[in-house]
């Protein structure tokens, strides 16, 4: 199409424009030339561009998009040149020529290029470039990365037997369930055949954890590639599993062609371990998953088969009496004897297993709570427990709380939940409301393992707590770190002027316990008073 603007208005345009765009002649004639482009920013382009190129070549030619009478879309190449080429502010005579179709061939070429054609997925040549710049921001952050490679297990078999329609309808299906377990972030492409490579992001800067991350991915894909298909209309379901091998990366300390490599390896491993299953390029790290798997495997069962167990540790005061207990958990694992919470509870939270853990724990201390009531001697202790930060961040933690309670008939003045720092540092807004729905119940806090997290006065203030714990590596060294003895005294100063109890934990000798009550503690826990027992051996 061809036209002529004078001072930004259409003055002529021919039939091909009119046509282009849509629009009847009286329509464009005296108005602003701005009409036809897709957006004022696309407008302001043009002209600038426009009036440097004429300015320099004595004709201006851009890439701009318009918008016809009907709202579609027009990729247009512009022309421009000056009517009077000594003042060529007046007006212009420009051809614009339709390259909306030569766009969409570039847009398919990008396409084939870069994409399968069956699943639509990345192809591998987008994985090589998406995994050369993975390498480049992971070299930046430190975070570590992995590369999952997976192929289905017989699929040659079904391929034959079924026709490759079957086969695509599988490819297909599977490229589906592989990326709905993917986040928005990570990529997955198709290497050919049933070859699949996926790539995860940002697994943080612990290469075990960013092992443990990536195998919670490579079995999600797993056991969804392992629900049935419905391949053909007979109604029939169809079976398919995965195997999968594994490899990390840490920016560019391995080059893209080796980590295919390992993945590539990994997957083999996983072949001869017996198909649908996934394994680590890496025999330190496989290792070190499988005994976490085992554990965990072991963890669920524990539940199950009652081997889990409270001990109870007893706090005194100054006298030397007992005012209440701490209730640590312990399990008794059939084969490897007593495990400690430091070992299972970290497995616990990342596996989930400890809400169920959680709720036992809490349902066992209010029913021994309500057992103490009844004995005039301990009528009035007070029973601390634990809770993790996973379980406290759950939804229906406060009605939890209060179903154990009510459950045991327990007097929620007497229980008192330990919270550490790393529960209430995220979004201190909510923990703080959700803390004063338990307070509501009567039930007390105490701050654990204080001094060693953030420790900050002003969470401090808002946060409805009873008590702050010292941590016991603090009271370990009192007699000879002066720097400890320091801290403890400024932990009990503050305290005291924020009128909270402190109790000091893991006393173990006389001289540290007469550091403390001279500096104004007066509640202790620890081996000097007891160690956490079974409660039949009160
Ligand atoms: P914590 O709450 O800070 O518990 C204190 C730890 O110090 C306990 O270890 C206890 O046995 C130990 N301890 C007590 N007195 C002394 C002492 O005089 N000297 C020394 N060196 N140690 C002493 P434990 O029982 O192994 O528990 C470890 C951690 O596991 C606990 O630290 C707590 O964070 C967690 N935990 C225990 N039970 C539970 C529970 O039921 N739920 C949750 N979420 N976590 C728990
Ligand atoms: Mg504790
Ligand atoms: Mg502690």
């Amino acid at each position: 199409g061809i036209g002529v603007v004078i001072e930004r208005r259409f003055r002529e345009v021919n039939e091909t424009l009119l046509r282009m765009t849509g629009y009847r002649e009286d329509e464009l004639i005296g108005q602003s030339s701005r009409l036809l482009y897709a957006s004022d920013a696309e407008y302001d382009f043009v002209g600038e561009s426009k009036y440097i190129q004429i300015r320099e070549h004595g004709i201006g030619t851009v890439e701009t998009r318009w918008r016809c009478k009907d709202g579609s879309l027009l990729d247009i190449i512009l022309s421009s040149s000056p009517i009077d080429p000594s003042d060529f502010g007046t007006g212009v005579t420009f051809t614009a020529q339709d390259i909306t179709v030569r766009k969409e061939a570039e847009e398919q070429i990008r396409q084939l290029a870069y994409f399968d054609s069956l699943t639509g997925l990345p192809n591998r040549r987008l994985l090589l470039d998406r995994l050369g710049h993975a390498l480049i921001a992971s070299q930046r952050s430190r975070q570590y990365g992995a590369l999952m490679m997976l192929d289905l297990d017989r699929f040659k078999a079904l391929n034959d037997t079924q026709g490759h329609d079957v086969g695509d309808r599988l490819l297909i299906e599977v490229a589906q369930r592989i990326t709905a377990c993917l986040r928005e972030g990570d990529t997955v492409c198709r290497l050919g055949g049933d070859e699949y490579v996926a790539m995860l992001e940002d697994l943080g800067t612990d290469e075990q954890g960013a092992a443990n991350a990536a195998e919670i991915v490579a079995e999600k894909i797993r056991s969804a590639l392992n629900a049935p298909y419905a391949l053909t209309n007979d109604g029939q379901a169809h079976f398919s599993t995965p195997s999968l091998g594994l490899t990390l990366f840490l920016g560019h300390d391995t080059p893209i062609d080796i980590l295919l490599k390992q993945a590539d390896v990994a997957l083999y491993q996983a072949k001869d371990a017996g198909r649908n299953t996934s394994r680590f390029f890496n025999p330190a790290m496989q290792a070190a998953i499988e005994s976490r798997m085992a554990l965990e495997t072991a963890l669920r069962q524990a539940l199950i088969r009652n081997e889990l167990q409270l001990f109870y540790q007893p706090q005194v005061d100054q006298d030397g009496h007992c005012v209440g207990a701490e209730a640590l958990l312990r399990w008794r694992h059939t084969r490897q004897g007593l495990i400690s919470p430091a070992e299972f509870i970290p497995l616990a939270e990342e596996t989930g297993l400890i809400l169920p853990i959680g709720q036992w724990v809490m349902d066992t201390a209010c029913a021994q709570l309500k057992t103490w009531e009844a004995q005039p001697q301990s009528r009035a202790w007070q029973l601390a427990v634990n809770v993790s930060a996973r379980q406290f961040h759950q939804p229906d933690f406060v009605a939890q709380v209060r179903a154990s309670l009510e459950g045991s008939g327990a007097n929620p003045q007497r229980l008192k939940l330990e919270l550490t720092e790393s529960v209430v540092l995220e979004n201190a807004a909510e923990v703080a409301s959700r803390m004063q729905q338990i307070k509501a119940l009567g039930v007390g806090f105490s701050m654990d393992d204080f001094g060693t997290g953030y420790s900050s006065l002003s969470y401090l203030k808002r946060l409805p707590l009873d008590q702050l714990k010292i941590d016991q590596s603090f009271v370990r060294d009192l007699a000879t770190d002066p720097n400890d003895a320091a801290i403890v005294r400024a932990i009990l100063a503050m305290s005291q002027s924020l009128g909270l109890e402190v109790i000091a934990e893991g006393v173990e000798t006389e001289e540290q316990r007469a550091f403390l009550h001279a500096n104004g503690c007066h509640v202790f826990q620890g081996y000097l008073f007891g160690r956490p027992r079974p409660i039949d051996e009160w």
